[in-house]
């Protein structure tokens, strides 16, 4: 699994339609900002992730399947 698809299936994963007007160091994938909510990253990187860092991350959590989906 690649470090993109970490990011798409991990449950502290966010995106935002809010590009910031520098996308300098930020990520953008399909046009919205990635970013990462865990309490132990958000607050020291906020929108300045990369998705690089989904790679090798410890925090990873599998997001669980939407079970509601089925009724
Ligand atoms: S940095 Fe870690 S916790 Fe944050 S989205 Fe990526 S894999 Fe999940």
């Amino acid at each position: 699994m690649d470090a993109e698809e970490r990011h798409r299936t991990c449950w502290y994963a966010r995106r935002t339609a809010d590009l910031p007007e520098d996308p300098g160091s930020h990520t953008i994938i399909d046009g919205q900002l990635a970013y990462c909510a865990h309490p132990m990253i958000w607050p020291v990187v906020r929108y300045e992730f990369d998705v690089c860092n989904c790679e090798d991350c410890d925090a990873y959590r599998p997001r669980r399947l939407d079970k509601s989906s089925n009724n």
